[in-house]
């Protein structure tokens, strides 16, 4: 089996592009633009696998994404490529739409001109699943849960982009017949995350003595997803899921803001021997705009109909990924000091 993985450079894409090649010995055609949040780091473990391959393109290109399709011709395609960090969707709300809408566009008319020209069987057994998120439904109140047929409601530019994807996935879908599906998951968690998301960059501002900056009162509520839950998922999703469906994507583990950065100071606290109680370093500023005050998923049909469950409870996943990030210094210390673009640069070079 060879599956495309656009975004496999970012976070959750070289997971799954990690899972796929050492853990099941799938392979992988890794297509991704390379933007600031890329890391070929992140694939260091199976960049030299022979089942690994990179092809450096923008999912907007359709001349590149056709060739991808002429000639790797793949069994599948996980969609992760997007613009991703929604502070940076409030203030520059474009590439958002051009990469999170026209790439989702692009490709879909790429996968469905490769279609066209697959002989039956190949055809019957494609799968297009689209990597999408819980922030297309909006914002919960205290109690209830986001199910797969929860009305969209986005509330940042860059929900608003993902929604609009989803339903161009669902147009595809049923109007061309193209084999897709989607997934929905809340927020991901764990080692290879860009120090600009929360948990990282808390860790990395406690093991650096920074101030920790929480927005409002740190009382919204996410539900946290270990990153390697999430990559198995993807592949139960692709492998066992129904095109047409979609499938929501949980870890069970609400928690406010303010406990998560609780839970990160307590353990370094007790892991460093580094003077007064990290919580020290928490500061409260200005909430975000557009702020949803709680996300949580109801995984119950990616559990029965996938045979999927999360591994890690949030207490066991939060520990492993703040040792992750005391032991790998060598991949964040060269994005926190500004090397990290030129090293970039250097791998890309190597590829
Ligand atoms: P990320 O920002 O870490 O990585 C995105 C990757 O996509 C990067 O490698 C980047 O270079 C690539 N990319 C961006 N624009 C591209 C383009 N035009 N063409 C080709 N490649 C491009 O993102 P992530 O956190 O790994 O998220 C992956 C997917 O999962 C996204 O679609 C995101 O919406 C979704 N998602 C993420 C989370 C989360 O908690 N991180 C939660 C729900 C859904």
């Amino acid at each position: 089996m060879r599956v495309v993985v656009t975004g496999g450079a970012g976070f959750i894409g070289s997971a799954v592009c990690r899972h796929l090649v050492r853990d099941l010995g799938v392979g992988v055609v890794n297509v991704d633009k390379l933007t600031y949040a890329a890391n070929l780091a992140s694939l260091a473990p199976i960049t030299d696998h022979s089942l690994y391959s990179f092809v450096h393109a923008d999912v907007c290109d359709a001349t590149a994404m056709a060739d991808v399709f002429r000639r790797y011709e793949p069994d599948a395609v996980i969609h992760l490529a997007a613009e991703s960090h929604v502070d940076r969707s409030i203030g520059n709300p474009g590439e958002f739409l051009q990469t999170n809408i026209m790439g989702t566009a692009t490709l879909l008319e790429a996968t469905r001109a490769y279609l066209d020209r697959l002989g039956a069987e190949k055809r019957t057994a494609f799968r297009f699943l689209h990597v999408s998120t819980d922030e297309v439904f909006g914002s919960l109140g205290a109690d209830g849960l986001f199910h797969e047929a929860t009305p969209y409601d986005p509330s940042s530019p860059y929900s608003a982009s993902k929604a609009a994807s989803d339903h161009l996935v669902r147009a595809w879908q049923r109007t061309y017949g193209v084999p897709a599906l989607i997934s929905n998951c809340s927020n991901n968690y764990g080692p290879y995350h860009f120090p600009e998301k929360l948990i990282p960059l808390v860790i990395l501002n406690a093991i650096e003595g920074k101030p920790i900056r929480v927005y409002g009162d740190g009382l919204n509520v996410r539900d946290w997803l270990y990153v390697e839950d999430h990559a198995r998922a993807l592949f139960l999703a692709l492998t066992r899921g129904t095109p047409g469906e979609s499938y929501n994507i949980g870890g069970r583990n609400e928690r406010t803001n303010l406990d998560v950065v609780r839970s990160i100071c307590a353990i370094l606290d007790r892991r460093r021997d580094a003077g007064a109680p990290h919580e020290e370093l928490i500061e409260f500023v200005a909430d975000r705009p557009g702020h949803d005050h709680r996300y949580a998923i109801d995984p119950t049909k990616a559990e029965a109909e996938l045979g999927w469950q999360a591994a890690e409870s949030f207490d066991s996943g939060i520990e492993k990924t703040v040792v992750w990030y005391l032991d790998r210094r060598d991949w964040w210390e060269p994005i926190r000091s500004g090397t990290y673009q030129g090293q970039r640069l250097g791998l890309l070079a190597s590829v």
